[in-house]
C-alpha cells in the first residue's frame, strides 16, 4: 500500500534517481521540500529548469558553459601550447583551484569503460583530435583519473598523439591510486602536475 500521497511520492521517486541519494534521504529531502515557503520551492525548480535550459558544450573545450566559449577558453593570457586532458568538468574547477596550471583545458565526459560499453566515440576524443590539427599545442597533459578506465584512456590518447608529434605527459604521484581528482586538495594536485611524466 502507499503510505504517502501521490504527488509526496512522486516527489520521493524524483530524489531517488539522483546519484548517492537512498530512499531515506529522498524521503528527508522531499519533506524538506513541502515545509519551505513556495517562493523556495519556486526557486529551486526553476535554477534545475534554467540551469538545464542555458549549459551546453564550449565549442573548444567541450567544458559546460551558458555560453558558445567558456571563460577559460575565452581568456587569451592563457599559453596555448598546453593542454590538460581531464574526464569532467569538475575536474576543471580541481586543477583551476590549484593555481599551477595556466594552459587550456580539454574536457573528455567520461572515461573508456569496456565493461559499461563505453568506447573512445561515446567521449570527447574526436573533438580532441580534430582540435589538434588547427591549434599549435606542444604537450598534451593526461590528467584523468588514477584508475584502470582512467590508466586505460589516458594511455589510448597518448597512442593517438605520440605520432602526431605532441609531447603527451602524465600526472602522476599526489593523487591516491583509486582516488577522484575532484576531491583532492590543492597540494595533492599541484605535486602530481608537478610530478606529470613523458608517455
Ligand atoms: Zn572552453
Amino acid at each position: 500500500m502507499n503510505y504517502y500521497s501521490t504527488p509526496i511520492a512522486r516527489l520521493i521517486d524524483e530524489f531517488t534517481k539522483l546519484p548517492g541519494i537512498g530512499r531515506k534521504t529522498a524521503q528527508r529531502l522531499a519533506f524538506h521540500v513541502i515545509r519551505i515557503p513556495l517562493e523556495e520551492a519556486e526557486m529551486l525548480s526553476q535554477a534545475i529548469v534554467e540551469a538545464k535550459a542555458s549549459i551546453k558544450y564550449c565549442s573548444i573545450c567541450t567544458n559546460l558553459t551558458d555560453k558558445d566559449i567558456c571563460n577559460i577558453c575565452s581568456d587569451k593570457k592563457r599559453d596555448e601550447g598546453i593542454l590538460c586532458i581531464v574526464e569532467d568538468p569538475r575536474d576543471v574547477v580541481a586543477m583551476e583551484k590549484t593555481k599551477e596550471f595556466h594552459g587550456y583545458y580539454h574536457v573528455l565526459h567520461g572515461v573508456i569503460s569496456p565493461l559499461e560499453g563505453i568506447g573512445p566515440e561515446e567521449i570527447k576524443i574526436k573533438e580532441l583530435l580534430a582540435r589538434l590539427t588547427h591549434q599549435e599545442v606542444k604537450e598534451v597533459v593526461l590528467a584523468t583519473n588514477p584508475n584502470i578506465e582512467g590508466e586505460a584512456t589516458a594511455m589510448y590518447i597518448a597512442k593517438l598523439l605520440k605520432p602526431m608529434g605532441i609531447k603527451v605527459t602524465r600526472i602522476a604521484y599526489g593523487i591516491p591510486v583509486g582516488g577522484d581528482l575532484e576531491y583532492a586538495d590543492e597540494i595533492t594536485l599541484s605535486k602530481a602536475l608537478e610530478g606529470r611524466r613523458e608517455l
